[in-house]
């Protein structure tokens, strides 16, 4: 049996092709994909092969951000039916590991993450008509929430996750670098923690746009207004907590400028290697922490849409049909017009 997917080959060289199913185990569900979500990451390995030390080395079926119904079941399966609506966490810890045992999972040291070159053999993604998953990584969802909505649970429970490094946000002065999805549902995150002020930075107008529905007080752009954070940096800074979301070196430096003495700053976004000002880290006690993945978090964000208490509709820009993968990816590529882009199947 076989099914249509989207596999990257190398820099480039996306392809939509014939994928084999993967056999349903005892405990495994099988669902029919119908939206998938175009993550930065996906984007890295389209560009670029991958990014850091992560380098495709086999051709992978890529995407993380997936939600569909439940089309067959395990015979060991229970909790979970046929026609169920569900979101597929893409996160597998061992849960035997030293860091799964003490309650760091996103640390497991064997993971398996859909759509990851970490590993090898990489374990393959999740955009494909057809996904294959264990039981416990298909996640129902409220009958509230639409399939696209679904399907941002995991960008979402990367940015709960940052909010939770950050630690209370409750009246908070926040800074948040960087405005592509992940920094416009840092944005939202803080808002719902209870911030009083969000400061939203970017280098293109849309994205700011998007920051400034969906709770920035402030939107900056700072290639048309490099001076515009000055005021923040008077009296050694103003804000409590940074959230970098755009893994630049230059919007981290201007950023750390702008936060008090004290403050905390939350690392979220990955490029390549930086150079830190760590005079003015140590200078100002600051603390530096990063920001990795999820765990828990992946069912407070699907519990959170459900309730209604955190829209990310704001946040979806385009859907295109998976055959149209290439176009999809250029237009995702494009933080002129595009936020989050996904892909129908
Ligand atoms: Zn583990």
């Amino acid at each position: 049996m076989s099914m249509r997917g989207i596999v990257i080959h190398a820099p480039k060289d996306l392809r939509v092709e014939d994928i084999a199913t993967v056999p349903l185990e005892p405990h495994d569900v099988r669902v029919r994909i119908e939206a998938g979500g175009i993550c930065g990451s996906d984007l890295h390995y389209y560009h670029r092969g991958g990014f850091g030390t992560v380098r495709l080395k086999e051709p992978m079926v890529l995407g993380h951000e997936i939600a569909g119904t439940i089309d067959e079941v395990g015979s060991g399966v229970s909790g979970l039916s046929l026609g169920m609506r569900v979101v597929v966490n893409p996160s597998r810890p061992c849960n035997e590991c030293r860091y799964c045992r003490a309650g760091q999972r996103n640390q497991c040291l064997e993971m398996r993450f859909m759509g990851s070159a970490m590993r090898f053999p990489h374990v393959q993604g999740g955009f494909r008509q057809i996904v294959t998953s264990d039981e416990g990584q298909a996640i129902p969802i409220a009958s509230t929430v639409t399939m696209q909505e679904a399907a941002m649970a995991e960008p979402l429970a990367v940015c709960l996750h940052a909010a939770r490094q950050a630690g209370s946000l409750l009246g908070a002065k926040v800074l948040v670098t960087g405005c592509g999805p992940i920094g416009t549902l840092a944005v939202l995150t803080a808002r719902y923690g209870g911030a009083a002020e969000i400061v939203a930075t970017d280098v293109s107008a849309y994205p700011l746009s998007v920051a400034a529905r969906v709770g920035a007080s402030r939107t900056i752009n700072v290639a048309a207004e490099p001076q515009a954070l000055t005021p923040y940096a008077k009296d050694k800074g103003t804000f409590d907590v940074l959230i970098e979301a755009s893994g630049n070196e230059a919007a981290l430096r201007g950023a750390l400028e702008a936060v008090r003495p004290g403050g905390i700053v939350v690392q979220l976004g990955l490029g390549g290697d930086m150079t830190l000002p760590i005079n003015v880290i140590v200078a100002k006690d600051l603390q530096l922490r990063g920001s990795f993945r999820f765990d828990e978090e992946f069912r407070l964000a699907v519990d959170l849409m459900g309730k209604g208490l955190i829209d990310v509709k704001p946040v979806l820009s385009q859907t295109l049909p998976f055959e149209r993968a290439v176009e999809a990816f250029d237009l995702a590529s494009d933080r002129s017009r595009a936020m989050k882009v996904q892909l129908a199947f």
